[in-house]
This record gives structure tokens, C-alpha cells and sequence, in this order.
């Protein structure tokens, strides 16, 4: 199975000359870029332009639940569609953090799959515990994040697992390709008990949380994952070039 490596920028770079830039020089197959929504189309455009030509895939770190209409503020599916994008990031912590619940991120997926984009949708969980609760924890988030799709849905969605903990300047500590590779299998087994084991056949599950060049290569061949989720380190041409290199 091709690895996949999402390039998640956040909210950087600060201008759209230095996003087109950085586009260009990470411009891999099998890489999704995830720029700023203000910066889609520029990028979208510089890459296919000249003989740069667009490998890489274009990717949204958000999408609305709606489809269209009066929702100031939001960016429907088919604005995106328009401008190239194939992916959207949905289920981030950080946005989780500024308030998303499962339920709402639950209806972005059903938009997201109604019109063609492929939800990666981010479950994780905010910190582990001895008595490892954190996993009843991740069980409620999977199934109610999931709820009401069917065996065929999951053949077009990608899941990452970014635990909380592990992810950011300040996250507590790397996790290891092992904490990953136990999450996979728990994800896998939480899926297939409530969404039949259809679910997981062929289902592409990604891990993220300070992904680095040093690291990347040991998570893709024993975290039990088939791509990765990279924030930090994809705004370093060079690193993030490096983890393309070993992937
Ligand atoms: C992320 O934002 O999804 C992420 C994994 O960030 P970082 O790689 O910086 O920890």
C-alpha cells in the first residue's frame, strides 16, 4: 500500500509568497498539501503553472457541514472542489479545542463524503492514564465521531491517530512507534465491533504527533500506520523533504 504524507501548515505561512514557494519545493507525489484556506488557490495555481506541474495533492485543514447557503464564515465543499482540493482535515485537536464536538465533526464527514472530498479525520486522545481509561475515552470518541456511516464510507476515509499528548511545541513527550501501533489495532477493532468489519478492510489509518526526520521512517515501518500527519516539521522545506526521502 502507497504511504501518504499530509503536510498540515496550520495557520503559517504569514504571506502568500512564501506559501507558494514552499509549495513548489515539497511538490511530491503521494504528499496532500494542507495550506491556510486563503492560500488555496494561489497555490493551487503556481503549481500547476509552467513546468513545475501539480504532483502533490491539494487538502483543506477544515471544511463546513453545510453544503451551501447562509453560513457566514464557512467554506462549502464545492468552493473547494473548484480550486482542486481532493482532502480535508477534519477532527483536529486544535479545533476541537476552540470547541468542536464529536457531533459536529460527525456531519462535516457525511458533507465531505456527499461531495466527493476525503475526509482525514483526527481522533486522539488529550493524555493516557495508568489505569488506561484514556482508552474508554477514545472508544466514545471513535463511535460517535463515526456514527451512521456505513462499511462502504470507510473505504473512502482516512483516519489519523494524533494523540493529544504528543502533538505540538508543547506536547508532554514523542510517542512511540509502538504507542501507535497499539492505537491502530484499537482503532481498528473499535471499528470493525461497531461499523462491521467491512469497516476496516483496506482502511488507511495515518499517525501525527511530532513527526520529524529523524522519526518518521521508524512510524512508517513499525507504527502499524500507512502514512503520516506532519505539522511543524512541513514548514521546513528541507526536514520535511527528508521525511519524503525515507517514506
Ligand atoms: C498536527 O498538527 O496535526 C501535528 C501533528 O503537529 P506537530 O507535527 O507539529 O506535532
Amino acid at each position: 500500500m502507497k504511504k501518504i504524507i499530509i503536510a498540515n501548515w496550520k495557520m503559517n505561512p504569514s504571506s502568500e509568497k512564501e506559501a507558494v514557494s514552499l509549495a513548489k519545493a515539497i511538490n511530491k507525489k503521494g504528499i496532500v498539501i494542507c495550506p491556510p484556506f486563503v492560500f488555496l488557490s494561489s497555490v493551487s495555481k503556481n503549481l500547476k503553472a509552467g513546468s513545475s506541474k501539480l504532483k502533490a495533492t491539494l487538502g483543506a485543514q477544515d471544511i463546513s457541514p453545510e453544503s451551501q447557503g447562509s453560513f457566514t464564515g464557512e467554506i462549502s465543499p464545492s468552493m473547494l472542489k473548484n480550486l482542486g482540493v481532493k482532502y480535508a482535515i477534519i477532527g483536529h485537536s486544535e479545533r476541537r479545542m476552540l470547541g468542536e464536538i464529536n457531533y459536529l465533526i460527525n456531519r462535516k464527514i457525511k458533507t465531505a463524503l456527499k461531495s466527493g472530498i476525503t475526509p482525514i479525520v483526527c481522533v486522539g486522545e488529550p493524555h493516557r492514564d495508568p489505569q488506561m481509561k484514556y482508552l474508554g475515552f477514545m472508544k466514545r470518541q471513535i463511535t460517535e465521531t463515526f456514527k451512521g456511516l456505513s462499511p462502504k464510507d470507510f473505504k473512502k476515509i482516512i483516519i489519523a491517530y494524533e494523540p493529544v499528548w504528543a502533538i505540538g511545541k508543547s506536547a508532554e513527550r514523542e510517542a512511540t512507534p509502538e504507542e501507535s501501533q497499539e492505537m491502530a489495532i484499537f482503532i481498528k477493532k473499535v471499528l470493525s465491533d461497531h461499523f462491521g468489519r467491512g469497516s476496516v478492510k483496506n482502511l488507511k489509518i495515518l499517525y501525527g504527533g511530532s513527526v520529524n526526520e529523524k522519526n518518521a521512517k521508524e512510524f512508517l515501518t513499525c507504527g502499524g500506520v500507512q502514512g503520516l500527519l506532519v505539522g511543524r516539521v512541513s514548514l521546513d522545506q528541507k526536514k520535511f523533504n527528508e521525511i519524503i526521502k525515507n517514506s
